[in-house]
């Protein structure tokens, strides 16, 4: 049995796979860091969870994968900027608690290894993940291998606008400042502090919260300053990601994450027309075809419990 493990911005997922991927059993609980001992027992006590769940004991697990949203190196993150853990060695107090191999990775790059093994990128060598979720997360395979592994590709700090938004990484106008969920949300908010009129405050008053579907839920309905708010967004994460694409010539592009859950005809579908104008492949030659990762929110942990092979793919 293969465990993994996906930390997200805001929410803990775990699951169990046999070698090929296929989920035995998950579950997830929300986030509640308290540092990073408590950290490390959380994460061990949802695996046992999952292990038991999946009628597995320790001599079961081959490897745990953790997929974590920043940078680690060996058994050690190094930086997360939308989470406050810094220079943690996570596998060893990890195994602490359960002493199986345990292997971290970047979660965008968890994400990919899931989608290439199971999901939308079957059989296509050249292929990209985009998460989009509290940052935007980028998994790259090139020629059916995981770029980087122990060195994730940042693009959502690639600088969109010079002296932009400052971002936790210490730079500014960072991409994710303006295309992740908590850019969407802002803009949002603002967008309702300016048209009192808009449908965005009754279905803000109905969820109780603004979060990355309500502008796309108002849009639905017709709602012009929703509408705006939607185009805007677009516009920032075609930007980003023709950058990408000019730079990896890959085949295919698929976006996860929550806010990847929006309406096809607001998000996907003028996504692919505005990267199509934008790409140098307007000129010619091979475009990247823009897709839905297919895991939705299984794709992480899928990811993380497949990333011992993924270095060997
Ligand atoms: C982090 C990446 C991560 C992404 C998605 C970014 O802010 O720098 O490492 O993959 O968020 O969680
Ligand atoms: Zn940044």
């Amino acid at each position: 049995m293969f465990i993994g493990i996906d930390v997200g911005g805001t929410n803990l997922k775990a699951g169990v796979t046999d070698e090929a991927g296929r989920l035995l059993a998950s579950a997830h609980r929300p986030l509640k860091f308290r540092g990073a001992e408590t950290f490390a027992a959380d994460l061990a006590a949802l695996a046992a969870e999952v292990l038991q769940a999946a009628g597995g004991t320790c001599q079961d697990v081959v490897s745990v994968g953790i997929g974590l949203p920043g940078a680690v190196s060996g058994g050690e993150v190094l930086f997360t900027p939308n989470i406050p853990l810094a220079h943690v060695p996570l596998a060893e107090l990890f195994r602490s608690h359960m002493d199986v191999p345990v292997l971290l990775g970047n979660d965008a790059d968890c994400a990919a290894v899931g989608e290439y093994f199971q999901g939308a990128g079957r059989g296509v060598r050249d292929f990209v993940v985009l998460t989009l979720g509290t940052g935007i997360g980028a998994g790259i395979i090139l020629d059916g291998r995981l770029r980087g592994g122990e060195a994730s590709s940042e693009a959502g700090h690639m600088v969109l606008r010079a002296g932009g938004e400052p971002c936790p990484c210490g730079r500014r106008g960072c991409w994710e400042q303006y295309a992740a969920a908590p850019a969407l949300i802002r803009r949002t908010r603002a967008a309702m502090k300016a048209h009192p009129e808009s449908l965005l405050h009754r279905l803000a008053a109905e969820q109780g919260t603004v979060d990355g579907r309500t502008p796309f839920l108002a849009a639905e309905a017709g709602d012009e300053t929703a509408l705006t708010v939607c185009r805007d967004y677009v516009e920032n994460l075609a930007e980003g990601t023709a950058n990408l694409i000019n730079l990896l010539r890959p085949e295919a592009v698929a976006f996860g994450g929550g806010v990847a859950g929006a309406p096809e005809a607001l998000l996907l579908e003028p996504l692919r027309h505005r990267v199509g104008e934008l790409c140098y492949s307007r000129h010619g030659g091979r475009s990247a075809r823009i897709l839905r990762a297919e895991l939705g929110n299984d794709a992480g942990i899928i990811g993380a419990a497949l990333l011992c092979r993924a270095t060997s793919t």
